[in-house]
């Protein structure tokens, strides 16, 4: 095997031939975090960390400062005129009212959709919860709301209470679950449990990809499957979006949401996204016929909003599950990173970046004499680590989830606790997933090749101090 240090060269020349923007963002640095700097860093002309956390809260761009502090300095000079007549300093800034609207065409690009099938509104869980009211409609034989053992906790909650709601309980659950010795769920047990329960299954909620093995699921088949027995089909795109290539309208999807704060950028707690196919928004030519849903004045008719009359004209639009006016700050962070994403040609120039940086960062983990495959693993005793995420290009995304083993209980002894502590310690931030597994996500934005070099070699040292 290679020692690490011979894919120097090779990084420093992927490096030159797909740079990244990384100028475009604000980075932590060993300083404003706090950690030990060595003398040969101090030399180097930046001390920023090696940020492989884009899967959990992406970095602030650069940009968003200026585009938060333009709405602050338009409150304080127009305050509640602001939302009609914007202070237009610098030009071109949207009156509060319409502020969500120049995100929509921004928003459609990233997965898929036409632009009168997305909104950017609330945050991920709400927005779940308030889809499955419109979409689940379950009866006494057809009730079952089927998805992933071991999912996302909060979707999990979700799924349960909208059951609940309905007067179900955990019996309404289905969850499919991996094969013994598995990390992946394979498409085929997908399909064989929507089979198997044909007439029973309401609605099919799977993840875009698995927040824990980051599995990028087969969207398109199992929302087609999901239809021929039919159920209805959303997704939770929370670890998708920004990250992989989606085509929710031609994918027929019926509903999705996510949250904009991991690939996305958007800021801590930032603002979500929903999409709704178009075939869900039509509205009868005399306007009385329209889905049910959680409404508010925001999804009402924009020219009929401030008359405050008791009639609701939904918009022809996803833009219609809106309830409430967004907040303005929110919704400036997530268009300032968007704009980056159009600025850098989107998804069709940044997946193929993110696939090559996920490929080299396997192919150093790989080369490193702590690795095993799933097969040595099973015989193997001594220290060492396996990859779940599933090897091929088209089922994840930008992230590899890393397991140690063998598991200690006790966290001084747990190796995971061990190696991430003396990654974080030296700047590689990457995040833990108790007890065993760390998730490494180069992202096509802001990740350079050297970066995962960089992550590799802390890992072996990390390994050779335990
Ligand atoms: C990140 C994430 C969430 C977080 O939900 P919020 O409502 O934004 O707090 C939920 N589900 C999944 C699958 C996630 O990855």
């Amino acid at each position: 095997m290679a020692p690490l240090s011979s894919f120097t060269e090779e990084a420093a020349s992927l490096d030159s031939q797909h740079p990244c923007n990384s100028t475009l963002f604000t980075f932590p640095t060993f300083e404003s975090m706090g950690l030990p700097i060595d003398e040969e860093k101090k030399k180097s002309s930046s001390s920023k960390v090696n940020y492989l956390c884009g899967n959990s809260l992406g970095l602030m761009p650069a940009s968003t400062p200026q585009a938060i502090n333009n709405e602050l300095k338009a409150w304080a000079d127009r305050a509640v005129e602001s939302h009609f007549r914007h202070r237009g300093e610098p030009e071109g800034l949207t009156p509060w009212l319409n502020i969500d609207l120049p995100v929509v065409p921004l928003l459609a690009p990233i997965v898929g959709a036409k632009d009168t099938e997305v909104a950017c509104m609330g945050t991920l869980t709400m927005n779940l919860n308030s889809l499955m009211c419109s979409f689940y409609k379950p009866t006494k034989t057809r009730y079952k709301i089927l998805f992933e053992k071991g999912a996302f906790p909060s979707d999990y909650y979700a799924f349960l209470n909208q059951a609940k709601l309905h007067g179900f309980d955990e019996d309404a659950l289905i969850q499919v679950e991996t094969r013994p010795d598995e990390y992946s769920l394979r498409t085929e047990d997908i399909i064989d449990v929507l089979q198997k329960n044909a007439d029973s299954i309401a609605i099919v909620c799977f993840p875009g990809i698995q927040y824990y093995s980051g599995q990028l699921f087969d969207i398109e088949t199992i929302t087609k499957i999901g239809h021929e027995i039919g159920a209805v089909v959303g997704w939770d795109l929370a670890h998708a979006v920004g990250n992989v290539d989606l085509k929710l309208h031609d994918w027929n999807v019926d509903f999705a949401a996510w949250c904009s704060y991991k690939y996305l950028n958007s800021g801590p707690g930032g603002i979500g996204g929903i999409f709704v196919h178009e075939k869900h928004t039509k509205i009868s030519n005399d306007g009385s016929d329209w889905k049910p849903r959680l409404a508010g004045w925001w999804g009402n008719d924009a020219n009929e909003r401030f008359k405050m009359l008791e009639e609701f004209k939904p918009i022809e639009s996803a833009l219609a599950f809106r309830q409430s006016n967004p907040s303005v700050l929110d919704v400036v962070s997530l268009k300032s990173s968007l704009e980056i994403f159009e600025q850098c040609g989107g998804l069709p120039k940044l997946r193929p970046r993110a696939i090559m940086l996920t490929s080299f960062l396997e192919k150093l983990l790989k080369s490193s004499k702590y690795y095993k495959s799933l097969e040595e693993s099973k015989t193997t005793t001594t220290p060492h680590f396996i990859i779940l995420t599933p090897e091929i290009e088209s089922q994840r995304g930008s992230q590899l989830s890393v397991m140690f083993k063998p598991h200690y209980e006790s966290k001084e002894e747990n190796i995971m606790e061990r190696i991430s502590s003396y990654l974080n310690q030296h700047g590689t931030i990457c995040d833990e997933r108790r007890p065993d597994v760390v998730r490494l996500a180069p992202t096509a934005l802001y990740n350079t090749f050297s970066d995962c070099l960089e992550c590799v070699i802390l890992l072996e040292e990390a390994f050779e101090k335990l």
